[in-house]
């Protein structure tokens, strides 16, 4: 192994997914491992301690995982002294110059629709006779893929804001942004860090390829010096990617852009609604960047499949459609969800993170009959319908006494379901699509999401 790390006494801060892909592979590599936690978990092979326990300054290097505050306690220590920051991404970048040289990567970040867009590119590359693996904050982590056996000969890499604060250098043959909007304040402390953070994912590309239909990506990347591709759901111009008339076009990646070459039909993105086929446009756009013709994009739309818990139709009965969006954690993706229907009985709530929902609501109030509020910032959902749609019913539901997070009980959801199943008539759609993470009453937004699905089927068996 031409890389080692055998001097190196490294402690990894977060032993999730993330940080434990890294341990492996450092303490492989002959590094000493140390975890920190807040929580200290049973993990194979290592030990973790929590972060109190300590110092950054008995250490080489501290390894970040993803979403651990910048200012936490250790990252201070280490910043002020002689330690350094890794984070898994450059280590990743790192390996792959000693494992496979030859293999590029491609990465995307946004506010939403990351995950569906990687796994469409991913699934273009394939079709197209490229070995790739959508890897980073979905499913595989980087390292993982890096050092997979199968070697890759291509990245598909989805960056969440946290991690793109941190990373130095691995650098894309292609990068895409897909949208920004309101998510994590909480975290970052404002919207222009968190917006400063998902922009410098084109520090390391030298292709772009954005979403011109979204002000805050357009704006933000006016300066930018490398290749601009905009995709939209519009006529493109020469040099985008959009849609003409039924069609997925690409005006872009051709040899005359004055001229304009069928991607595919609106209609193989399924299910065929706006934001969807924005994310197959960007996946597109990055597939063409690999060279994968369009005919092997189009084949790949026709067979991907979204993944759970992003709008995933669990029925229809008495022509009223049951809709699980939990995956919608933020007011952007909500309202993606609510523009795809026309008469939502709309459930949503929980933790807001720091975002506002006035856009939502004034964007989306025509679509909204019912709102059916839980969680702990519903309140602030409520207080947007009063003020700007005083029409729209609002229910509030509280969890019974008897329901425990994470329990065997399912009546808060049931209490919901409840509630939905005696204001909706035919034409209407029934949709968890909360704007808000899960975390004050679910394990997770699955969580969230098999308990809506496991309460619609009961109440409708
Ligand atoms: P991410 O990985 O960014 O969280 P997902 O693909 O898991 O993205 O989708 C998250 C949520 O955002 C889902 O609820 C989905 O319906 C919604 N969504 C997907 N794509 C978009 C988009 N382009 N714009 C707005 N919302 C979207």
């Amino acid at each position: 192994m031409a890389i080692t790390f055998s001097d190196k006494k490294v402690l990894i801060l977060g032993a999730g997914v993330t940080g434990l892909a890294v341990a492996r592979s450092l303490a492989k590599r002959g590094a000493q491992v140390s975890l920190a936690d807040d929580v200290v978990t049973e993990v194979a092979d290592f030990t973790v301690a929590i972060t109190s326990s300590y110092k950054a300054a008995n250490f080489d290097a501290l390894v970040i995982s993803p979403g651990w505050k910048s200012d936490h306690q250790l990252i201070s220590e280490a910043e002020k002294s002689s330690v350094q920051l890794w984070n898994e991404v450059d280590l990743a970048w790192k390996l792959r110059a000693e494992l496979v040289p030859n293999q590029r990567w491609i990465a995307l970040t946004g506010t939403n629709g990351k995950t569906t867009t990687v796994e469409m590119a991913a699934a273009m590359l394939r079709q197209g006779g490229v070995s790739a693996i959508a890897c980073g904050n979905v499913g595989t982590t980087v390292i993982e893929s890096v050092e997979s056996p199968e070697k890759y000969e291509v990245l598909v890499l989805e960056l969440s804001s946290f991690q793109l604060h941190w990373i130095r250098e691995a650098t894309f043959v292609a990068a895409a942004i897909l949208n920004i909007a309101e998510d994590h304040l909480d975290w970052h402390g404002g919207f222009n860090q968190y917006a400063d953070a998902k922009m410098a994912i084109l520090d390391r590309a030298s292709t772009g390829i954005f979403n011109g239909d979204d002000p805050e990506v357009v704006s933000r990347s006016t300066h930018w010096q490398g290749r601009k591709v905009f995709f939209s759901l519009d006529t493109p111009g020469p040099g985008e990617i959009g849609v003409v008339e039924e069609l997925l076009v690409d005006r872009a990646f051709v040899s005359n852009p004055q001229e304009a070459a069928m991607i595919a039909e609106v209609v193989d993105v399924i299910p065929t609604v706006p934001h969807n086929v924005a994310n197959a446009l960007a996946a597109a756009g990055l597939a063409r960047a690999i060279g994968i013709s369009h005919e092997s994009i189009r084949l790949a739309l026709q067979n991907f499949k979204l993944g759970r818990h992003r709008i995933e139709v669990i029925f229809s009965k008495n022509e009223i459609n049951w809709i699980n969006d939990s995956k919608a954690t933020n007011p952007h993706a909500a309202a993606a969800s609510l523009m795809s229907t026309l008469s939502a009985i709309w459930i949503a709530g929980g933790l807001a993170k720091g975002a506002e929902m006035g856009e939502l609501i004034k964007r989306c109030k025509s679509r909204i009959k019912v709102a059916i509020l839980i969680g702990s910032d519903r309140e602030l959902i409520a207080a947007e319908l009063r003020e700007t749609a005083p029409e729209v019913e609002i229910v509030y539901v509280d969890a019974p006494s008897s329901y425990v997070k994470g329990g065997a009980d399912n009546s808060l959801m049931e209490a919901v379901v409840d509630a939905a199943k005696s204001r909706a008539v035919a034409g209407d759609t029934i949709l968890l699509a909360p704007a808000c993470a899960s975390m004050d009453q679910f394990l997770s937004y699955a969580d969230r999401g098999d308990r809506f699905t496991q309460a619609a089927l009961k109440e409708n068996a």
